[in-house]
């Protein structure tokens, strides 16, 4: 019997997952990708998995959901470094304590594994954490993938196998029922085609490029930046109170009477994240900034804000600076979690999965592929 053949465009994470699960569901997978390796926001992020601050409900069953697929994925492929660090996110406001205290009352806290800590619970579960906090929220089920390894891992994994085809360096320039042409005039065919351009919304016309057009997304660009390996263990990820603002796992009563941040910290939506990558540097971020076009250059006294940040919460020097760049995702405008549209039959789009693609990347794929095959 012939094997099912799908086309994917796109080697970020998204359409990395999706080969993945094609694979596993007996298909021939054809990957192509524009860059000569995968460079946007796939290898831009955190590498948070991150379960703490999903919506109540779908989004958490679906983080849940990813979580569990993660830890099967990281069996088949470790070089995705999954490690189960948990997160703390760390109050110097009593009103930040109370809202943690809220959150974690709810229905779900055991789900996402929640205590809320006093200081010294704090130092406890992240002993690098020596400034003044007042408390914590600690995430047992949070955990962090190598965002510099992760595409690689899999793809080492897919090709072991002999249905996985990598065609990096190929622009998809034509995307049409059954066939996509790259850039050099190859076609490429399949009963099924997955389009995961990320924020690529304008890079393709025909039907996936007006869909795209209309679609209820938009652009978000963050800063990040990356220290040389720190002399210590930072045991959790770390975030600041302010990520309470945006995650819409936090938005109950308390969030009304949290202290009103900077001018400065609102405009550049700032929050503080900091992860232990495995070789002991730390990544820190973030920035959110919509309004296009995008600056081409990264703000420094962004940096130095969110340098002190991380300083105030550890107590102590952070190792120098040895990286800076700035990542876009794709995000839905809509209540969706994310643009997932089969524009033409056997024809399907996604992105927008904004700050949670990462996280969620093996369920929306195992999802796609439960709607397709039915
Ligand atoms: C700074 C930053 C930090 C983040 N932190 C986290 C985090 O910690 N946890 C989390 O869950 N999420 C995080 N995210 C979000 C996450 O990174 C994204 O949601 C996810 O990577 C999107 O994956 P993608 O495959 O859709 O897009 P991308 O990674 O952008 O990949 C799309 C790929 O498609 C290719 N492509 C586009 N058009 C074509 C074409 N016509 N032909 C061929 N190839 C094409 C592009 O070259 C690109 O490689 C972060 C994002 C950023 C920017």
């Amino acid at each position: 019997m012939d094997r099912q053949r799908v086309v994917i465009v796109g080697g970020g994470v998204i359409g990395t997952m999706h080969a993945l699960e094609g694979v596993r569901r007996g298909w021939e997978v054809v990957h192509l990708e524009a860059d000569a390796g995968p460079r946007r926001a796939s290898v831009r992020n955190f590498g948070l998995v991150w379960v703490s601050g999903r919506a109540a409900g779908e989004e958490l069953e679906l983080a849940l959901r990813a979580r569990e697929l993660w830890e099967g994925t990281a069996a088949v492929a470790p070089g995705v470094g999954l490690r189960a660090n948990g997160s703390v996110t760390v109050a110097t406001d009593p009103a930040e304590v109370a809202l943690m205290e809220e959150v974690a009352a709810r229905p779900d806290a055991d789900a996402r594994e929640l205590t809320v800590l006093d200081a010294g619970g704090v130092r406890v579960a992240n002993p690098a954490v020596e400034g003044t906090v007042l408390g914590g929220l600690l995430c047992q089920r949070d955990a962090v993938v190598e965002p510099g390894a992760v595409l690689g891992a899999l793809r080492a994994y897919l090709l072991e196998g002999d249905r996985y085809t990598w065609r990096p360096g190929r622009r998809a320039v034509e995307v049409a029922p059954g066939t996509v042409v790259d850039h050099l005039g190859e076609k490429h065919e399949g009963s099924l085609v997955i389009v995961c351009p990320g924020d690529a919304h304008g890079g393709l016309g025909g039907t996936i490029g007006a869909a795209l057009a209309r679609a209820p997304v938009r652009r978000c660009r963050l800063q990040m930046l990356e220290t040389a390996p720190a002399d210590r263990t930072v045991a959790t990820s770390i975030a600041d109170a302010d990520s309470m603002r945006y995650y819409p796992g936090f938005d109950v009563r308390g969030r009304a009477g949290l202290p009103v941040p900077s001018e400065e910290a609102l405009s550049f939506g700032m929050q503080l994240l900091l992860v232990q990558r495995a070789g002991g540097g730390l990544t820190i971020g973030d920035t959110h900034v919509y309004e296009e076009p995008f600056d081409f250059a990264v703000e420094e006294f962004l940096y130095d804000r969110l340098r002190a940040r991380a300083e105030e919460i550890l107590g102590w020097t952070l190792p120098p600076v040895v990286r800076r760049w700035a990542g876009v995702y794709s995000a839905a405008t809509d209540s969706r979690m994310c643009l997932r549209e089969e524009v033409e039959p056997g024809v399907v789009v996604i992105t927008g999965l904004a700050g949670r693609g990462m996280t969620l990347s093996p369920a929306v794929a195992e999802e796609t592929w439960r709607e397709v095959s039915r």
